[in-house]
């Protein structure tokens, strides 16, 4: 298969991906690039006063921080080097109620699914409720088949390299392969999968013709 055959097949499962999550009443849009999210995000970024992220290598990779830092947001980003435990923990619990939530996607499924998982869950509890309104950022290279071969994803690939990157003493940031463990930092104590646009939280979802994140 051709780079071009590939990316055609990324494409065509990308628009059947978003065609799928707006039947569920999510606000989905496909997008060429990461250049073009944001464009897209600035409209919400000026309704918005508070913005909260979950860990995301994506949303981090488009400078979607420092955007919301430039317009004189308060942001709630918990990875901030220079924080204390306490701090963390305040920019955790400060994503729960904030105004605008910017996240990614362990998967999606071509189905119209949205799946997170977490290991404290503040990721994965304000991506349903809480925020007035969720974006979540996903690169093709998230996108499953079905709801199945979403968390087969999770398992296989994004959590395994989430946990080598974050470092954490985990089985599979070792050799590579989930073993269901009982780690004291296993990354994956939550699973949020959003079957449908919450019933109190609005969730924009932009699927990019790219590869980003893991
Ligand atoms: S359950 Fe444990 S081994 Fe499996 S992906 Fe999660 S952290 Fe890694």
């Amino acid at each position: 298969m051709t780079s071009e055959e590939k990316s055609w097949l990324l494409e065509r499962r990308a628009h059947r991906c978003v065609e799928n999550l707006a039947k569920h009443r999510f606000d989905a849009h496909f997008l060429e690039s990461g250049a073009e999210v944001t464009q897209h995000v600035k409209p919400l970024l000026d309704a918005a006063a508070t913005v909260g992220f979950g860990g995301s290598d994506t949303v981090r990779s488009l400078g979607l921080h420092t955007l919301a830092a430039e317009m004189g947001k308060t942001l709630f980003d918990h990875h901030r080097p220079d924080l204390s435990y306490d701090e963390t923990l305040a920019m955790r619990k400060g994503q729960l109620g904030c105004d605008l939530f910017f996240t990614s996607a362990n998967a999606l499924s071509e189905t119209g699914e949205i799946i997170n998982v977490d290991g404290i869950g503040n990721r994965t509890s304000a991506m349903a409720f809480g925020p007035s309104r969720v974006v979540v950022v996903a690169g093709t290279n998230k996108i499953a088949p079905d709801l199945h071969g979403a968390l087969r994803r999770i398992r296989e690939v994004a959590a395994p390299m989430r946990a080598k990157s974050l470092g954490v003493e985990t089985p599979c940031a070792v050799t590579g392969v989930c073993s269901d463990c009982n780690a004291p930092m296993r990354i994956c104590n939550i699973t949020t999968i959003l079957h449908r646009k919450p019933m109190l939280t609005d969730v924009t979802v932009l699927v990019v013709g790219e590869e980003l994140g893991y």
